[in-house]
């Protein structure tokens, strides 16, 4: 197992001086500068890849016995140049290995990733069609339920030398169905792991790395939060791990309550983050998640539970379609007012997301437009849809002056 975007790899300091972790083991990752894409020629920004150096990869690769075959993961569509690059290389060291290509970009630019990249296989499926994959490469019939799977296997944090900090989904999916998203589509049921399953697994990795952070990842972990969520807190404060937690996906606002604020406090959550998206019309019609009342009331919440401006952040997206320029400002006041923080997101349409389909029908956006020009650093450049380049710049500029 190769991560390339593990900072805390011992190996690391091999090819390149560590840059130095900040708060809560957070820290940038490597980067060097390289040639545009044709597509972002007229873009005024650099171009750069991020993670481990070529020479590091290379090294590990040359390390691994020949391997039945080889699986590499991908994540946002708009970074597929790093991926096909990653594969390239691969390639070049086990030209006759079969490679197999999933994650997001796989599974959300199947006939993309087909063209561009020389795996051999794009697993572009639901997990729960691995069996087929399975069957392909090894000749083997595997009996693959996601549900079973999820409860009862633990992330392989084992194959890591080293971590900076441990980070778990107790949940996969999400029951809301907000236009801009596609976790839904992503996983088809919500499913949520039992919570004493949940603290064993993190006890056991604990043990393992000694790690200061435990970060939830989930994309919605407040559902069904009196069976799930609450009894994992209590576990955790039970338990007395010493660490602190963090929650930076985005939590519901609307289902925070009083004694969930008082038990996250207790167990030592130090990052919560809201989200809270936009004012305005943009809320009722992009699914009704979050309103400014949910907000208010749960940065209040929170707030009198002893939480800071600095631990408790509300996500607000920028150049979502249609969007005013003074829904976003209106956010930021509401937020300030409150005495939280903001998190600035760009906005980027998801294939398969209904925001994605009314922007093909209104003409807004072409089905063949490259990933890389989808990229929430370029978006504003020319997607007519949203805020030009030059004002997310002075929102964030706001931000920043504070
Ligand atoms: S944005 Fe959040 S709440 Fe909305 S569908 Fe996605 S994960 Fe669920």
């Amino acid at each position: 197992m190769i991560d390339l975007l593990n900072r805390h790899d011992p190996q690391l300091a091999n090819f390149v001086k560590p840059k130095p972790d900040r708060k809560f083991a957070t820290g940038k990752f490597h980067n060097f500068q390289v040639e545009k894409p044709d597509l972002l020629k007229n873009i005024p920004r650099k171009y750069k890849c991020y993670g481990a150096p070529v020479e590091y990869f290379l090294s590990k690769l040359k390390e691994v016995d020949k391997p039945k075959a080889v699986f590499v993961t991908s994540s946002l569509t708009y970074w597929w140049p790093g991926v096909a690059q990653t594969i390239s290389y691969i390639k070049q060291t086990m030209p006759d290995v079969p490679l197999v290509l999933g994650g997001l970009y796989a599974r959300l630019y199947p006939e993309h990733a087909k063209k561009n990249t020389k795996a051999d296989y794009i697993f572009s499926g639901e997990l729960s069609e691995i069996g087929g994959l399975v069957r392909s490469l090894f000749d083997r019939d595997i009996d693959f339920d996601v549900e079973k799977w999820f409860e009862i296997l633990d992330p392989a944090y084992e194959l890591y030398e080293r971590v900076g900090y441990l980070v778990f989904l107790t949940s996969l999916g999400c029951p809301y169905r907000c236009t801009y998203c596609v976790s839904p589509k992503l996983w088809k049921r919500f499913i949520q792991r039992d919570p004493q399953m949940v603290l064993e697994t993190i006890e056991k990795y604990l043990h393992l790395f000694g790690v200061k952070d435990v970060v939830f990842f989930d994309d919605a972990i407040l559902i069904n939060k009196e069976n799930h969520f609450k009894p994992l807190l209590r576990f955790l404060i039970s338990k007395k791990f010493n660490v602190n937690y963090h929650l930076p996906n985005g939590i519901h606002a609307r289902l925070v309550d009083e004694e969930l604020a008082v038990l996250m406090k207790e167990a030592g959550f130090k990052t919560i983050k809201l989200g809270y998206e936009t004012t305005g019309k943009l809320q009722e019609s992009t699914g009704g998640k979050v309103y400014d009342q949910d907000l208010i009331r749960a940065a209040r919440i929170l707030t009198k539970s002893g939480f800071t401006d600095q631990e408790v952040q509300a996500y607000i997206m920028i150049n979502m379609p249609f969007q005013q320029i003074e829904d976003v400002l209106k956010a930021i006041e509401i937020c300030r007012n409150e005495g939280i923080s903001v998190s600035i997101n760009e906005y980027t349409p998801i294939p398969g997301s209904q925001d994605w389909y009314v922007l093909l029908s209104n003409g807004l956006l072409d089905e063949q437009t490259d990933p890389v020009l989808l990229n929430n650093t370029v978006i504003p450049y020319w997607f007519k849809a949203g805020i030009d380049a030059k004002t997310v710049q002075m929102i964030k500029n706001i931000l920043h002056k504070r």
